[in-house]
């Protein structure tokens, strides 16, 4: 089937046709409404309130690719290239793992005991350790601006998104482009979070196709056999980095809550608490 015109009623029936097989309608008129956003600049309410509108040969287009992309299911992110995450818009693309729901209760955890602490006389240090498309480290920083946020990453291709986003939102980070696992510095932190890869290969069959087709899976994924490398590199690293009242936050996998925090422990961190997500999983660890 073709699009009928270049009208966004044409558009939309061409849409939710060639896709209705793959998505709900729900889901379909929310991936729309969000192209026309990002394709067309056109919001919700000018294109239900003028669906006689018509687009250029190129807005067109790019409808066309997404719905070709949408058949592969492609993630609507990295389709639109964006994403929302406490409440800043990022861009997204292969190279970051899109930032998931449960990172923004993370943030959220550590906003709300930050908080309690706006009031020291120091300045206080922030590290984002696999810092992705920033979100941590941006969210942290726009929300809580009195701390100094480092953000580190291996990948040269993830930083320059990262950085990008910075730019857009006018957040100030200071970027490592470094290994965790093999990083030393003098600079002490009152805060070090991370979302590391925390998936076993083994449990690769329980996720989504369109996880595995499409994001980063040096993100994603770790060996059975040692499952919490980036748990024991980060851990050693907050051992000599973290201030005396500093805290340690992480995102975990809801299978491995019991074996992080013996890890923890055995680093000699105290007062560990282990947080469930909205699903009801084990997720955080502080
Ligand atoms: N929560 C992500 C997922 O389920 C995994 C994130 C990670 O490995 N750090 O796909």
């Amino acid at each position: 089937m073709k699009i009928r015109s270049n009208k966004l009623r044409d558009i939309k029936t061409f849409f939710e046709q060639e896709l209705q097989s793959l998505y709900s309608l729900e889901e379909l008129r929310f991936y729309f409404y969000w192209c026309c956003k990002v394709f067309a600049n056109l919001t919700k309410v000018e294109v239900i309130s003028h669906p006689e509108h018509t687009v250029s040969e190129s807005v067109l287009l790019k409808f066309n690719f997404a719905v070709k992309d949408l058949l592969l299911q492609k993630p609507i992110h990295y389709i639109v290239e964006c994403c929302e995450f406490c409440d800043l818009t990022l861009k997204v693309t292969p190279d970051v793992l899109i930032p998931r729901p449960e990172t923004e209760e993370l943030v959220a955890w550590i906003l709300e005991d930050r908080k309690c602490n706006v009031d020291n006389q120091h300045e206080q240090y922030g590290l984002d350790i696999g810092t992705g498309s920033g979100c941590i480290a941006l969210a942290l920083k726009k929300n809580a601006p009195h701390i100094c946020m480092d953000a580190l990453d291996c990948s040269e291709k993830t930083l320059t998104v990262a950085k990008e986003n910075a730019e857009n939102n006018a957040l100030n980070i200071r970027w490592i482009l470094a290994d965790i696992r093999a990083y030393n510095t003098p600079q002490m932190y009152d805060v070090i979070v991370s979302n590391p890869p925390y998936v076993r290969q083994s449990e690769r069959q329980y996720m989504q196709k369109n996880v595995l087709a499409y994001e980063p899976a040096t993100a994603l994924f770790v060996e059975d056999d040692n499952p919490l490398i980036f748990y024991n590199a980060i851990s050693n690293f907050a051992k000599t980095n973290l201030t005396k009242d500093g805290y340690l936050y992480l995102e975990i996998n809801e299978n491995l809550s019991e074996e992080t925090c013996a890890l923890l422990a055995h680093n000699h961190f105290s007062n560990i608490v282990v947080r469930e997500d909205f699903r009801g999983k084990p997720r955080m660890v502080r």
